[in-house]
């Protein structure tokens, strides 16, 4: 992750936010690269999730709603972390993330240790319930620990935790609920009236359009609203870099499905649908699994819930969830608004409430998901023998910031440079391609390996010496040459792009 975050910082794809002031907690900036590799990931998911289907139409909806609509979907009431506070250190922590453990020895509870979870927690807690046993000298044999989390804790557990932040018990608070809409106020009054909210999911944007997407949209069941959009979520521990934000982008959409529909295979189609995506977008499989929520932790209304996971440096993580919602929110939408929700089933000449299965995932989660398969440090051998290292970014040609890079081999020659100037000329016209002429020939492709650029050109002295006019084409992954003309790499990057 350091050598990630490095390079995100050293290539300009991602700030931290309001740097100069110190940065913010759980916010970013998107630099060039970043904001060119965000717009891909953003692109493709709207053209092959809206544009190339028949079945479904894209919105864009207000980030501040009717507060009316957090009553009703339930998030004013429950969108809630259980927040653990640290009474001396004035650190917060969520309760279900911080993990605590009795260290028994010889069937004795001599004290307790506490960590935050990590890659390995319970390995943490048992080297934590050996150093305690070393401190205070207790001979005898020290059981294995038995992690629980904080919202596990028995009342009078809770004085015996350790702070992690002092690592002194005492100071450990009960778990509270904890509200993670940002609020804001709208208008000039700043009485309750006023109390808004920054959207926590841009889902409730469909479920309180749906009526007008019906009305105007000529769409029939089975089919689906999507949208693309900011969404914003106070946070308790913001972490992993972009994996956990405060402000984030999500890529929601709802798919509406008959009362009587088989959901289950519904359900299970848009589970496939949303491996294959991450796949055409170069996430390699073996990164990939799935997470099924026991039925026990599902809601009330909920029918199943399967996350898709990705391993991340930091351990496997929910990168995209894939909710069957029955009709729970049109459902809450309908009684809360009085608008009945409903749609005229021809065939049995009666109203009914569409069902909805969700797919939901998180653009920055992506982000650096691509971003940690693509990865790697490896050796090359140059052509003069020597072993250097190159640090590249194996990103899928359709979500790579720069598609092709387009060099001169010497920056002054005058018929290289021309030759290179109008081919880049004409390829800014449909890609974002790079022009560089700094350096030698090597460097320049190692800059461009390590910010993932597919292929480079380099227009040499057989482009203009011998004939048909071709170019160097090098590639990323295979550092392999070959000659290629304009036209056949119009056409390569026409099929490997979009
Ligand atoms: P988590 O359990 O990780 O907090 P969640 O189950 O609350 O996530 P959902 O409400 O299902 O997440 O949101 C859908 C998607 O939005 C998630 O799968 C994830 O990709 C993304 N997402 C949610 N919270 C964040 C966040 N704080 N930062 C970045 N992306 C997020």
């Amino acid at each position: 992750m350091d050598a990630l975050v490095a390079l995100c910082k050293r290539r300009g794809f991602i700030f931290q936010s309001s740097e100069i002031y110190g940065g913010f907690n759980g916010f970013f900036d998107y630099g060039p690269l970043g904001a060119e590799l965000k717009k891909n990931i953003r692109d493709c998911w709207w053209d092959d999730m809206v544009r190339r289907r028949e079945d479904i139409v894209g919105i864009e909806t207000s980030i501040i709603m009717h507060p009316k609509v957090w009553e009703a979907s339930g998030h004013v009431a429950g969108f809630t972390d259980p927040l653990v506070d640290c009474k001396v250190s004035k650190q917060r922590y969520r309760a279900d993330q911080l993990f605590f453990a009795p260290v028994v020895i010889d069937g004795n509870t001599v004290g307790y240790v506490s960590a935050l979870e990590g890659d390995n927690t319970a390995g943490d807690l048992q080297a934590a319930a050996e150093a305690l046993k070393r401190k205070k000298a207790i001979q005898g044999q020290l059981a294995p620990v038995q992690p629980r989390d904080m919202t596990e804790a028995k009342p009078e557990e809770i004085a015996l935790i350790p702070s992690p932040a002092t690592g002194e018990p005492g100071s450990l608070t009960e778990p509270r609920s904890f509200n993670m809409m940002f609020q804001t106020n709208v208008g000039a009054m700043t009485d309750g009236s006023s109390v808004a909210y920054l959207r926590p999911e841009t889902a409730q944007g469909m479920f309180v359009d749906f009526k007008n997407v019906v009305d105007t949209g000529r769409v029939k069941l089975p089919f689906g609203i999507a949208q693309i959009g900011k969404s914003f979520r106070n946070e308790i521990t913001p972490r992993n870099f972009i994996f956990r934000s405060r402000e984030f982008e999500q890529m929601e959409m709802e798919y509406f499905i008959h009362e009587d529909a088989d959901w289950a295979k519904c359900h299970e189609e848009w589970i496939v649908w949303c491996e294959a995506w991450l796949k055409s977008i170069g996430l390699p499989d073996s990164h990939l699994s799935r997470h099924t929520h026991p039925k026990e932790k599902l809601a009330f209304y909920s029918r199943g819930t399967v996350d898709i996971m990705f391993r991340y440096p930091f351990g496997v993580q929910e990168l995209w969830g894939i909710a069957a919602r029955g009709s729970y929110d049109l459902g809450q939408h309908a009684a809360a608004s009085g608008k009945p929700q409903e749609i005229f089933d021809e065939a049995t000449k009666k109203k009914f409430v569409p069902h909805v299965i969700e797919p939901a995932v998180g653009v920055d989660r992506i982000f650096l998901a691509v971003l940690c398969a693509g990865y790697a440090e490896e050796d090359v051998t140059d052509e003069k023998g020597n072993v250097e290292k190159r640090t590249v970014l194996r990103l899928s040609p359709r979500i790579a910031p720069v598609k092709v890079a387009v060099l001169p081999l010497l920056k002054n020659k005058e018929q290289l440079v021309g030759r290179a100037k109008e081919l880049y000329t004409k390829l800014k016209r449909r890609y974002a391609v790079f022009y560089d002429d700094s350096g030698n020939i090597g460097k320049r492709y190692r800059r461009q390996d390590e910010i993932g650029t597919p292929w480079c050109v380099t227009i040499d002295f057989d482009t203009i010496e011998q004939p048909g006019d071709t170019f160097t084409l090098r590639e990323r992954d295979s550092m392999q040459q070959r000659r290629i003309t304009e036209a056949e790499l119009f056409r390569l990057l026409d099929e490997q792009v979009f």
